[in-house]
């Protein structure tokens, strides 16, 4: 371990580095060192040291696109920078923000804001948080995300069915420059006027140009190349840019009071088309706006149930049934708002083809908690099937689709990835967050032949998906194993538009190489 004249921590044994070599896509790449600053002051020196040199920006590393893996130059690790910089002042102020529906309604107005380090992790976040009343929305499910890597991908989870993706929740970010100058950007203060902006950086340096004409694709979720409004506000270029345009050093976070009634089930069903009619109920019929709703297939239960048998998942939960399941929040209130909503919730159960009584209830407490675990285990089992398969096969990586549909194409895409899976008869494993639209549809190769095929059949849907209007990638963003998906949704003139924006912070293109644009965008 060597410490520079700034007294950065910095490692260059290849022993002590292979572990900040990859992340949760477990692609594994290189780097001459792994840095560690603890301020933005440390990374202006480092980016200073010598200006050509490629930076991959690293958080909690829980990406599955290779986000964070470095493939030359230095890492510049964050988890050093974890401190919460400004909490709110009293729990007592949370009474005055409301705590029901729409984002939009809180997501300016509220004096409830904290402001963090990049590298302090979600469930940090929230563990501080707990004891004043109050949390911080977005819910990515892997809680060891940090705020700035979710602030990169515009992270979003089971919760953001009710409370909107990590963009909704930021107010204002501090970051570091290419060239080591650093600009601060609140919300509400530069908008483009016709597609124009200009911001003028601490040191400064004025950056302004024109965003290019693209059009988003309009869905609840989506974080697939830049996030481009004709007009718009210019925070909202760097949230979900995935560190392609500056490393992010400071968060101002919105946050909301911890709702005072929580409570989950997981309803069971014989069949998929039962399970999907409950989504439709859940969504149009339910007497108030559920937090989550989360799908698990057939395919799904069976490999959580076979990782309870082996002892792998969920050992201290009851046996997990056949069949499939749909999950669902509520959040309210008041407590006797509980039981006519249980009672409603039991009937729209039985409408679709389940029985109340097979179902998981759970109100707070420790069963809560279990009932999140048991959300959590489908992809940490899918991750750890890969990863069992990539000890034989190498070259293999995870193919989890990651893509959002508008709602009334919900139906078609179900029986799109369904009908596909049965034909090709791949082992597969398909859940993730129905309530939006989104779904994760997981081909687990059992060798490269069936990599291959998967892939091309993950193309195939990529088209499909753009063509009913969806986007390529909802949450993960595309880091650089997405990059050929980017390509099905925007024109190569859209990304290379896109590029030259890039090329207006990054005139050296040294910030995250390889990420949403791939190594030779210019050639493609
Ligand atoms: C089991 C499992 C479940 C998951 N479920 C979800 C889910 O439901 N929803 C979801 O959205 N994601 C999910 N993810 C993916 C992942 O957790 C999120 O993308 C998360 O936000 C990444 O945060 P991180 O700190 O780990 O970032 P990293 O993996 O470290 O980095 C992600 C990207 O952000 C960039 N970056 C990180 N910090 C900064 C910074 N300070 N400045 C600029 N760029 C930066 C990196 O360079 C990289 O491109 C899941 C992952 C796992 C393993």
């Amino acid at each position: 371990m060597l410490y520079n004249k700034y007294m950065i921590k910095r490692i260059n044994d290849q022993n002590e580095m292979s572990i900040f070599l990859s992340d949760e896509s477990r692609r594994t790449g290189t780097a001459a060192e792994i840095c560690f600053p603890q301020t933005a002051g440390e990374i202006s020196a480092l980016l200073r040291e010598d200006i050509n040199t490629p930076v991959t920006i690293q958080g909690g590393r829980t990406g599955v696109t290779a986000g964070a893996v470095p493939e030359s130059g230095i890492a510049i690790n964050l988890s050093g920078m974890n401190k919460v910089l400004r909490m709110p002042f009293a729990a007592a102020d949370a009474s005055s923000v409301s705590d029901t529906g729409s984002v939009s309604d809180t997501n300016l107005s509220g004096s409830l804001t904290a402001a963090v380090h990049p590298g302090v992790l979600l469930t940090s976040l929230q563990e501080q948080l707990h004891p004043l009343g109050l949390f911080f929305p977005p819910d990515p499910t892997e809680t060891t995300a940090s705020i700035g890597g979710m602030v990169s991908c515009n992270s979003s989870g089971a919760c953001s069915y009710r409370y909107g993706a990590t963009r909704n929740h930021i107010r204002s970010l501090e970051m570091v420059l290419a060239d080591g100058d650093t600009l601060s950007i609140r919300r509400g203060e530069h908008h483009t006027k016709a597609g124009r902006f200009a911001l003028t950086t601490d040191g400064g340096r004025v950056i302004s140009g024109t965003l290019p004409q693209v059009t988003m694709p309009n869905v609840k979720k989506h974080t697939a190349g830049y996030f481009i409004r004709p007009d718009m506000d210019m925070i909202d270029l760097f949230i979900g840019s995935e560190g392609t345009l500056g490393i992010i050093t400071s968060i101002e976070i919105d946050l909301l009071p911890e709702p005072k009634h929580l409570w989950g089930a997981v309803v069971f069903f014989e069949t998929e088309e039962s399970a999907l009619r409950f989504v439709h109920l859940l969504r149009d019929e339910a007497p108030a706006a559920p937090q989550a709703i989360e799908f698990f297939g057939i395919d799904t239960l069976e490999m959580l149930r076979g990782a309870q048998e082996s002892g792998a998942a969920l050992t201290g939960m009851t046996k997990v049934p056949s069949g499939c399941a749909v999950y669902t929040e509520f959040a309210s209130k008041n407590r006797e708002d509980l039981e006519p909503l249980c009672r409603i919730l039991g009937s729209l159960i039985t409408e679709a083809g389940g029985d109340p009584a097979d179902s998981w209830f759970a109100f707070r407490g420790p069963d809560m908690v279990r009932l999140k675990e048991f959300r959590h285990a489908a992809p940490v089992c899918v991750n750890e099937r890969v990863s069992e398969i990539r000890k034989s096969h190498s070259t293999i990586t995870k193919l989890g689709t990651d893509m959002s549909v508008p709602d009334s194409r919900l139906d078609e895409v179900f029986a799109m990835y369904r009908g596909d899976l049965a034909r090709e008869r791949f082992q597969t494993s398909l859940f993730g967050h129905i309530g939006n639209n989104h779904l994760h549809c997981n081909i687990i190769p059992r060798d490269e032949e069936e990599y291959l095929r998967g892939k091309e059949l993950y193309t195939c849907w990529a088209e499909e998906i753009v063509r009913m209007g969806g986007s390529v990638s909802a949450e993960h963003g595309i880091g650089k194993l997405k990059t050929w998906l980017l390509k099905k949704l925007y024109t190569k003139d859209e990304l290379g538009a896109m590029f030259e924006l890039k090329r207006l912070f990054d005139p050296q293109l040294r910030l995250n190489p390889g990420n949403i644009f791939g190594y030779n965008i210019q050639e493609k």
